[in-house]
């Protein structure tokens, strides 16, 4: 285990050791470093666009679900026998299944209040979770409608599936939806989808928006809800329309406008350690997109093998105003490719995304970093004001990244770096064990706590701060998985 430290200065606070738009470790190519004797400069203030958080937004959608509630309530004058029962509960599931794949695209929509508030993994949690319950409601609603109109009709569920199917407006277009749907959820399945390229799990989400527009018509022609009532048709349909818009202004024209805007391209790769390189992306007038260290893009680089799909990568450097820094470890076939990529390769980014971006809490700040979980912390380390203390865990000593960049930082801003390298047998027990941390940093409890790392050491890591006394609202993670 190799551990680095560097004091504090009296005040035990500091500035930003480096401003957006200057880039300890340099260009490519550049051997510019900071000046460990420089004063620290506070960061810039950046405008903080709106954020939503996760109470305000759960609030949002439970009165949205009381409302169709109500809707349904309006639309059911009585309910007799087990027919009228089932056939009810099967109407009012349908109605929240119509309601939550709303919810469910709005919430991958990209809207830049959840996006900054929530942040992109939690937002993506949800939407799974979420997928979940509306793939169940939909099976349930199916069900119930089929055995409720047989008992009705006192006839039994296969003949009266097939009067539903062959007489019933547009529910044989809502029966495939339901498949459609249904297959989704099944490869989203975590066992499915660890089998799967992650772009063939991607693609084949896109099936869901052919589902939601064949499911579409049934809901009008059907629901009990919407015959006959204008104003619930208006609604239901503005509703659907306005989250059709949204996904198109922020998923396909935003970025489009940014892109024309900003001219992104690459100024060149750098190699940083056995397996990682930075790519430098120059453009125009960047700080106008307003991004903060700890966020990230998502990036397209337009060659002929990689335009067609675009990956998250966090920033790794403070943005300037006419560069950003990306630093990526080889883990598959896209990452390894942006090591050929060539200056002048234009670039496609949609974003900036992500809610791990601190503030100043008045609180010391802990840093944990593991592996190229380094990326959006390096980034936070250089700009965030107060003192902070940055425990980095990597495999080995090749495999620390920025090493340069960050005692560099640490000096010039008074800030304390630990490097754990070496395998647990090697290092002799938990190098993130509550005992190790509290022994790096005594005042533990008393820190706000940024966790980035493989997804196990962040689990971990999270759980040992707990052990150790820091309060959960004061721990924050970002994952690398969506
Ligand atoms: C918010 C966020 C920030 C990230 N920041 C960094 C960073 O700064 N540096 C870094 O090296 N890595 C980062 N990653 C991880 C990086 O996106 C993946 O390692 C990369 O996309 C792998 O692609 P691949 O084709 O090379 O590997 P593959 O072998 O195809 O994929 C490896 C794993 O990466 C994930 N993945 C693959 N493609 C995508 C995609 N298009 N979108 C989302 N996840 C995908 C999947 O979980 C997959 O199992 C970040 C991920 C997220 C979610």
């Amino acid at each position: 285990m190799t551990s680095v430290a560097r004091r504090s200065g009296p005040t035990g606070r500091a500035g930003s050791a480096a401003r957006p738009g200057t880039y300890p470790g340099g260009r490519p190519g550049s051997v510019s470093r900071p000046d460990p004797s420089r004063r620290p400069q506070p960061a810039p203030p950046v405008r903080r666009p709106a954020r939503a958080g996760p109470r305000g937004t759960l609030t949002v959608i439970i009165a949205g679900a009381i409302v169709v509630l109500g809707l349904w309530w309006r639309s059911t004058p009585g309910v007799h026998g087990l027919g009228g029962w089932l056939t009810g509960a099967g109407v009012v599931l349908g109605l929240l299944c119509g309601y939550g794949v709303v919810i469910l695209v709005a919430l991958m929509a990209r809207l830049p209040p959840l996006e900054r508030g929530l942040g992109t993994d939690k937002l993506a949690r949800w939407h799974a979770m979420g997928g979940r319950y509306v793939v169940s409601l939909i099976v349930a609603h199916a069900l119930l409608i089929i055995w409720g109109y047989a008992a009705t009709a006192h006839v039994n569920v296969v003949s009266e599936s097939a009067t539903l199917l062959t007489q019933y407006p547009d529910v044989l277009m809502a029966t495939v939806a339901g498949f459609l749907l249904l297959g989704v959820g099944i490869v989203s399945m975590r066992a499915a989808r660890r089998r799967l390229r992650y772009e063939t799990w991607y693609f084949l989400h896109f099936y869901t928006y052919l589902a939601i527009a064949l499911a579409f018509s049934h809901q009008l022609a059907d629901g009990a809800a919407f015959v006959g009532n204008l104003a619930a048709r208006f609604w239901w349909s503005a509703m659907y329309l306005t989250v059709l818009v949204l996904v198109l202004w922020y998923r396909v024209a935003v970025p489009l406008r940014s892109s024309r805007r900003h001219r992104l391209e690459v100024l060149g790769v750098k190699e940083e350690a056995p397996g990682v390189i930075s790519v430098y992306i120059g453009g125009r007038r960047l700080d106008e997109l307003d991004a903060e260290p700890g966020q990230f893009f998502r990036w397209r680089f337009l060659t002929r093998s990689l335009w067609w799909s675009s990956h998250p990568f966090s920033l790794s450097a403070a943005p300037g105003a006419d560069m950003m820094r990306i630093t990526v470890k080889n883990l598959g076939d896209h990452s390894q490719a942006l090591a050929r990529l060539q200056p002048g390769t234009r670039v496609f980014a949609e974003g900036p995304y992500g809610a791990f971006t601190p503030g100043d809490s008045g609180r010391g700040v802990l840093l944990l970093a593991g592996g190229v979980g380094i990326t959006p912390l390096r980034a936070i380390f250089a700009t965030l004001p107060g003192h902070v203390t940055l425990i980095y865990r990597a495999s080995s000593e090749q495999d620390i990244v920025f090493r340069d960049e960050l005692d560099a930082i640490a000096a010039a801003r008074g800030a304390t770096v630990h490097y754990l390298t070496g395998s647990r047998a090697e290092i002799g027990g938990d190098p993130l064990s509550p005992r190790v941390l509290r022994s790096l940093v005594p005042d533990l409890d008393q820190q706000e706590a940024y966790v980035c790392g493989p997804s196990g050491m962040t689990s971990a890591a999270v759980q040992a701060l707990r052990a150790a006394g820091v309060p959960r609202q004061h721990i924050h993670f970002e994952s690398f998985e969506f």
